[in-house]
C-alpha cells in the first residue's frame, strides 16, 4: 500500500492511529529514516522474521491499548538468537496481560537493534490557532523534565529547521560533547523539512511522535514512531 492508502484505509476503518509498523512504513515512504519493523502475530513468525533480519533484534508489543510500551514490559532489546526471541515473545504477552488485563494484543513488531546514538525527539501537534507545529528536542529527561524543546509552525523553511535545532539549551550535546559522537545536523534539518512537507500533504494526521530518534555522525534513524489520526468527519 502507498502512504496515502495506508492512511486512508486506517481512517475509513475508524481507527485513530497507526501502529508502530504502519507509522514507520508511511514515514519511510516520505523519506524519513526509521528502523524497518515487521508485524509478527505468533511466536514462530517473530522467530522467522528475526532470523531474516539478523540478530540482535528488538521485539515490541503491537496493541491499540498500549501507548507506553516499555512501561508495560512490552519492549525487549538486544535479542541474540532464536531462543531469546521466542522467550521474549512469551514474556511480552505475559507482561501485557499482567499489567493491562484485557488489552488487545495484535502481535509484536520485529526489527534490528539500532546502534546507540544521540537521542533526539521530533513531534508534530496541532495548535488551535497556528495549525500543525513541529517540535524538536533532545531525548529523555531533557524533554520530559526540563522541557528543553523548540517549536516552529508548518511549513518550515530551511532557516526554521536550522534555528530550532540550534536554539535548544542542549545544542552542545549535538555538536559532540566530551568525546561523544556529534549528530548529523544537516540530516536533522532534512528530517524536519521532510516531516513538514509530509504533514502539509496529510491534513488527516493529528499528531506524530518520533521518540526517540538516534542521531549519528552520518545519518539518523527513528527507532519508535507513532502517528495519530484525526477522527473521520461524518
Ligand atoms: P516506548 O516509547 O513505547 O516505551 P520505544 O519503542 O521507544 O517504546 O522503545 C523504548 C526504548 O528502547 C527506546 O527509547 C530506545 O532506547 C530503545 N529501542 C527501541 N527500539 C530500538 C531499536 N530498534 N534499537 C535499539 N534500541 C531501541
Ligand atoms: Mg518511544
Amino acid at each position: 500500500m502507498t502512504q496515502s492508502q495506508t492512511l486512508q484505509s486506517a481512517q475509513s476503518q475508524g481507527r485513530t492511529f497507526l501502529n508502530e509498523v504502519e507509522s514507520k512504513q508511511v514515514l519511510r515512504d516520505a523519506g524519513i529514516d526509521t528502523t524497518q519493523a515487521t508485524l509478527a502475530t505468533s511466536r514462530d513468525q517473530a522467530v522467522e522474521q528475526a532470523r531474516a533480519i539478523g540478530f540482535p533484534v528488538v521485539l515490541k508489543v503491537i496493541s491499540p491499548d498500549v501507548v507506553h510500551k516499555s512501561d508495560m514490559g512490552g519492549v525487549k532489546l538486544g535479542l541474540k538468537d532464536e531462543a531469546e526471541t521466542a522467550a521474549a515473545y512469551d514474556d511480552i504477552v505475559a507482561s501485557i496481560n499482567a499489567n493491562q488485563p484485557g488489552a488487545n494484543i495484535e502481535g509484536v513488531s520485529v526489527q534490528g537493534m539500532a546502534r546507540p546514538g544521540t537521542e533526539v525527539i521530533i513531534g508534530m501537534s496541532k495548535d488551535s490557532q497556528f495549525g500543525p507545529v513541529l517540535m524538536f528536542g533532545l531525548g529523555g529527561i531533557m524533554v520530559e523534565i526540563l522541557k528543553d524543546v523548540a517549536f516552529r509552525i508548518v511549513p518550515l523553511t530551511r532557516r526554521d529547521a536550522r534555528s530550532m535545532i540550534r536554539e535548544i539549551k542542549g545544542y552542545p550535546v549535538l555538536e559532540g560533547y566530551r568525546g561523544q559522537e556529534p549528530a548529523d545536523l544537516e540530516k536533522l534539518e532534512d528530517t524536519l523539512l521532510k516531516l513538514s512537507e509530509f504533514v502539509q500533504q496529510h491534513d488527516e494526521i493529528k499528531e506524530i511522535d518520533l521518540n526517540p530518534i538516534f542521531a549519528y555522525k552520518d545519518g539518523l534513524t527513528a527507532v519508535d514512531a507513532r502517528i495519530i489520526l484525526e477522527e473521520q468527519a461524518g
